[in-house]
């Protein structure tokens, strides 16, 4: 009986651990997956188009400042084809003593330009408790580079009925950013853009690396669009133009590219904004670039 008992343990034992083995060797069920979903997920936001023959562009300032700086910039994207309009009113600074938005008024700036220029609207959330307001605001909500493992908060923005932007992390490995964007999915929404933004490497010629090669390996591995910023890749704005181009001919479905009326004086990340001039140099060349890359601009 005893030892009826002892095999019968650790014949239990052995099921479990063999259970554990197949658990592990399953690929998970992957909503993001191209081999479930081979089709392109085109993501709509008020007549923009995300991965279909449209290439995108987002464009504006890194954060919302004023009245006059947000006006000004908008009509300024606007007028050289941006479809976009992108502006921080919640900023993830290194330091605590940067700037770190206006917050609540920036949201309510960007309903302003929303309504004077006509471009739907992107910003940030940051935290869980701040998503109604900027759902109730935005066209698309963003979930910045550090916090897409934030798991509580792709579950909550999962629930949204909103597209959402998700920026791959600074340290993400491809497979752990699909993996994010699955918890989107998951929860229920199935509206999600990818961003490549750059990675840390030893480099340090630029601000992050842009990882050029995500573009093609992702748009394998995933139906979801995917659009470059080249802007927190390079952090130079001397970078930001020949990268964009790059982003077009390797297959991006878009870009977010920071732009400001005076980057001289901008309260956060003017060494990489594009002056006005310079955006829309790079937006002829886009445009001369399109037929080439089978894309509408
Ligand atoms: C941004 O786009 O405003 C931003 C902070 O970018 P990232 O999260 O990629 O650093
Ligand atoms: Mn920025």
């Amino acid at each position: 009986m005893m030892v009826q008992t002892q095999a019968a343990h650790e014949n239990r034992g052995l099921v479990e651990v063999l259970t554990q083995t197949e658990i592990r060797k399953k690929p998970p069920v992957n909503l993001v997956s191209r081999q479930i979903h081979p089709e392109n997920t085109v993501v709509e936001v008020e007549g923009v188009l995300f991965g279909g023959p449209q290439f995108a562009v987002i464009a504006g300032p890194c954060a919302v400042e004023s009245r006059d700086q947000l006006l000004a910039t908008a009509q300024a994207v606007k007028s050289s084809g941006a479809a976009v309009l992108r502006g921080g009113a919640y900023k993830p600074r290194t330091s605590p003593y940067s700037f770190q938005g206006l917050g609540a008024e920036g949201l309510d700036l960007l309903t302003l330009a929303k309504e004077e220029i006509g471009l739907p609207i992107i910003t940030e959330v940051m935290d869980g408790t701040e998503l109604d307001l900027v759902e109730a605001h935005t066209d698309i909500i963003q979930i910045g580079a550090r916090n897409v493992q934030n798991f509580s908060l792709l579950r909550q923005v999962g629930r949204s009925r909103k597209p959402v932007l998700l920026k791959r992390g600074l340290m993400t490995t491809l497979d752990e950013f699909l993996m994010s964007a699955e918890y989107i999915l998951a929860a229920g929404n199935p509206n999600v853009i990818l961003c490549e933004r750059g990675i840390r490497t030893f480099e340090t010629a630029t601000r992050n690396t842009l990882d050029l090669s995500a573009v093609p390996i992702l748009k394998e591995r995933t139906h979801l669009p995917l659009v470059v910023d080249p802007s927190h890749a390079v952090g130079d704005c001397r970078y930001v133009c020949p990268l964009a181009r790059a982003a077009m001919a390797v297959g991006a479905d878009g870009l977010m590219v920071e732009v400001h009326i005076s980057p001289e004086t901008a309260l956060c990340d003017g060494q990489q904004s594009l002056s006005p001039a310079v955006f829309q140099t790079l937006m002829d060349d886009l445009r001369l670039m399109a037929g080439l890359f089978h894309r509408v601009l």
